[in-house]
């Protein structure tokens, strides 16, 4: 054995059994196996019960493989492409009960990417690998932001508001869009946003006149119920003193304002009328009605961020022709101002039924609401605490839990095992709000966790519905303010609702809360039935439980990754997913149009139509 002279103080400050040294040895381990192209070898790095969560860096997809025969797999597909290298962690790794986590840093042949890494004895547990910039094509931001100003003396110059001008007047006529993002809500901003960064042609449509419109329109009461820390845009944080809960109008002028500083190609007043793909010119014929003309896109890429809770379910119940008072669905509930007085029904229990029973009552309506089947409640402050309190909150942040971080966190822990991660806390917050489960049980509301007791959030990624965060509105029902009546509705008449065990509940007006239809509806409105029932239903899971119909899928239905329709993409969700996800479809959209080979490894087959 050699002497060293000189002691190696940084191998000094990593003695062999720390979280430092186990994961530079995986890391490098790793590294040379894929080097090496050694299947065998990177395999057995992994504990046999693992899952690698890839968006992106390795898959050209969003795609969760499980054990190691999902990690050969996933490998063997993509190793050759993929050329990974440049293993190494970018802060210090963490030890608690006999799992090292630590981030991540690497490249690959196109790009540069960051991760998670849990590491039991047994190898890697879990591996998250994002793509998060494309080697050559990085976004103009730091030391490479544009410069503004053109020093120098230029004759006929334009300034930078006249090119903007010019850019989205040549749009459409002289030029085209490579990108048509349909829908432009909070996700068409965000990813609109992206895209300009990435420095792709794109345009942004909605049928809106003004950003933030999609929020403006819904009723007064509505603020977030999300925290702020959950919600930001990309690039562009909320202030300080932003509230914790935004109200909805001080979000849509947020929207309005980003869309304006950023840059967005954002055409109000815009409806696309229809769609259709011509395989041999690999380009979508997108049909516009802006501003009273009619004009056709022919962008390569065609992405629906129309709204998972955009297009209205509203039920056919026998007798809703001859209601002789007012009714509508809950996204058209003009709020509670017309209604003190008036004797209102309004049939659903989740978030829309209790903000509009809520408002309705603190308006001196008299307030019915029908539950047909159970609802998850979890208060919000506990919600904020239990929930959330470790990723998204001040104490997060204060901890050093940026949002990035907290997104990268969250993005980590695959969805087959997040519900074992939920479960325990949702049995918390059940004991610390117990007095108010028995109250609301009392007044014969009835209640669920989800069927496995994962609460909240999986009821979120599996269903998108089934549950209220409770800002103050239950404690009516367990008051009895708000009167309740449980079962379906049978028939309506002139001037009633009756159930279907006879109950009859007179009423002046009725609010349908009957929730949202899955987006591929939005592409057969658009596109085609055809083209719809080929990309199947959007969101989900496969978790095999109601609204969620199995198999196993994994990762979210058809969100931010390739369809099986090719060029067409979704894109949406809560702020959070709008903000962490855009940048995975951008960077997609992007490799595409400056020609990256993008070979997808496992397009999801489809299992359900809607
Ligand atoms: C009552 C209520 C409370 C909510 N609270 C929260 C919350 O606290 N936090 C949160 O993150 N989310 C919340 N949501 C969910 C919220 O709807 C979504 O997060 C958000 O609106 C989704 O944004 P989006 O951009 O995907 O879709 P939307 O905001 O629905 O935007 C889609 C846009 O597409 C437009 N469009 C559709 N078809 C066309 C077409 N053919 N041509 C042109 N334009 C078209 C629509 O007009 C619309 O403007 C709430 C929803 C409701 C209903």
């Amino acid at each position: 054995m050699t002497q060293t002279v000189e002691p190696d103080v940084e191998a000094a400050e990593r003695p062999t059994d720390s979280p430092q040294a186990r994961v530079d040895a995986w890391l490098s381990g790793f590294e040379e196996s894929l080097r090496q192209r050694d299947l065998d070898r990177a395999v057995g790095m992994f504990a046999p019960t693992c899952f690698w969560r890839d968006l992106v860096a390795f898959s050209w997809n969003i795609t969760t493989v499980e054990h190691r025969d999902g990690v050969r797999d996933l490998l063997a597909h993509t190793l050759e492409g993929t050329d990974p290298s440049g293993f190494t962690t970018s802060e210090p790794p963490e030890e608690a009960g006999g799992v090292t986590t630590a981030w991540i840093t690497f490249e690959t042949a196109v790009g540069r990417g960051r991760g998670l890494l849990r590491l039991t004895e047994e190898g890697a547990w879990t591996l998250l690998t994002t793509l998060y910039e494309l080697t050559g094509h990085e976004e103009p931001a730091g030391a490479g932001r544009p410069m503004g100003a053109e020093h120098g003396a230029q004759r006929g110059r334009l300034s930078w508001r006249q090119r903007r001008e010019a850019e989205d007047a040549a749009m459409g006529e002289t030029t085209q869009p490579y990108v048509l993002v349909v829908g432009g809500g909070q996700g068409g901003i965000a990813l609109g946003a992206r895209l300009r960064q990435l420095g792709v042609p794109s345009v942004v449509v909605d049928d809106h006149p003004r950003p933030g419109d999609q929020w403006r329109g819904r009723y007064n009461s509505l603020c977030l119920h999300d925290p702020v820390w959950y919600d930001h845009l990309p690039y562009l944080k909320f202030p300080d003193n932003w509230p914790v809960f935004a109200p909805k109008d001080k979000i849509a002028d947020w929207l309005e304002s980003y869309t304006k500083v950023m840059e967005v190609p954002w055409w109000g007043g815009t409806r696309a009328t229809h769609a259709a793909y011509d395989e041999d010119a690999g380009e979508w014929e997108v049909t516009l009605e802006r501003e009273g003309r009619t004009l056709t896109l022919r962008p390569k890429h065609l992405v629906l961020a129309t709204g998972m809770s955009g297009k209205p379910n509203l039920p056919n119940i026998p007798g809703m022709d001859v209601f002789a008072g007012e009714q509508h669905h809950s996204s058209r509930h003009p709020g509670p101002e017309a209604y003190a007085g008036k004797r209102v029904v309004v049939i659903g229990s989740n978030n829309s039924a209790f903000d509009i029973c809520g408002a309705l009552w603190e308006h001196d309506a008299d307030v019915t609401m029908v539950q047909r089947s159970s609802t998850h409640i979890v208060k919000s402050a506990t919600l904020m605490d239990i929930g959330l309190g470790d990723l998204y909150s001040e104490r997060a942040v204060a901890a050093g839990v940026t949002t990035e971080k907290a997104d990268l966190i969250f993005a980590s822990l695959p969805y087959r095992i997040m519900h074992t991660f939920q479960i325990p806390l949702y049995d918390q917050m059940r004991e610390r709000d117990r007095d108010f489960y028995d109250r609301m049980a009392a007044a014969g509301f009835e209640l669920d966790w989800g069927e496995d007791g994962s609460g909240l959030f999986m009821k979120y990624l599996r269903r998108g519905s089934g549950y209220y965060i409770d800002v103050g509105a239950a404690d009516l029902v367990a008051d009895g303010k708000v009167k309740l009546a449980r079962g379906e509705v049978d028939h309506l008449t002139e001037s009633s609702v009756v159930l279907d065990d006879g109950t009859e509940l007179p009423a002046d007006l009725v609010v349908y809360a009957t929730g949202y239809g899955s987006m591929n509806g939005w592409a057969a409105d658009l596109i085609s039935q055809e083209v719809a029932d080929k990309v199947g239903k959007v969101w989900g899971l496969g978790s095999d439980t109601a609204k969620d119909p199995g198999p196993w899928e994994g990762e979210q239905r058809n969100m931010w990754k390739p369809t099986q329709q090719e060029a067409l993409w979704f894109h949406g969700g809560n702020l959070h997913q709008s903000r962490h996800y855009s940048l995975y479809l951008a960077l997609q959209l992007k490799a595409r149009q400056v020609g990256i080979p993008t070979p997808v490894y496992r397009l999801a087959p489809v299992h359900h139509l809607s």
